[in-house]
């Protein structure tokens, strides 16, 4: 596990974007264990949320201008996520916390930079919020792309 050179803070974002099978909690469900504080079992919370760190709380996000802290996920709208994966190699995740919030200037970009390499998933919020995930698009070199399949929808954290 990458240590994390960034905090968290208010944010709690993959408490909702992300499945945990240790306690059956679907993609884009609220944990029934957040509270104000965070987390109400953060002592005994899942190895799954012990492990996950989005890229920013990684800090490998960077933009100019020192305002990468708008690019926390629950500013900026997306959770960055990177896997290796074993037929497509690094592979990047990107999560729509709020619907359409891939699309802003920002996280395209960013999105721009990463495909020019590796494989990167959109995964995009239904505008309801209600009824899970809406789509994924793919991005990356074209014969990664081609190869990119269903079984990578499977993604929890
Ligand atoms: S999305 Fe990233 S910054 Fe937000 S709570 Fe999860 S790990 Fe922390
Ligand atoms: S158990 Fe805690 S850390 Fe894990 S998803 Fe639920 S609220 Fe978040």
């Amino acid at each position: 596990m990458t240590e994390s050179i960034r905090e968290c803070g208010s944010c709690s974002a993959c408490c909702t974007v992300l499945g945990v099978h240790e306690i059956e909690k679907g993609i884009y469900d609220t944990c029934r264990h957040v509270c104000e504080s965070g987390c109400a079992i953060h002592a005994e919370r899942p190895g799954s949320c012990r492990s996950f760190e989005c890229q920013w709380l990684r800090g490998v996000l960077e933009v100019d201008g020192g305002i990468d802290a708008q690019l926390r996920p629950d500013v900026c709208g997306v959770i960055f996520d990177y896997q290796p994966h074993i037929a497509f190699g690094e592979m990047f995740t990107v999560w729509e916390v709020e619907p359409g919030a891939s699309t802003r200037d920002e996280p395209r970009r960013i999105v721009e930079g990463l495909a020019e390499r590796f494989l990167v998933m959109t995964v995009t919020r239904s505008a309801d919020q209600k009824t899970g995930p809406a789509e994924r698009r793919f991005a990356g070199p074209r014969h990664l792309v081609s190869r990119a399949s269903d079984a990578m929808w499977s993604r929890e954290a």
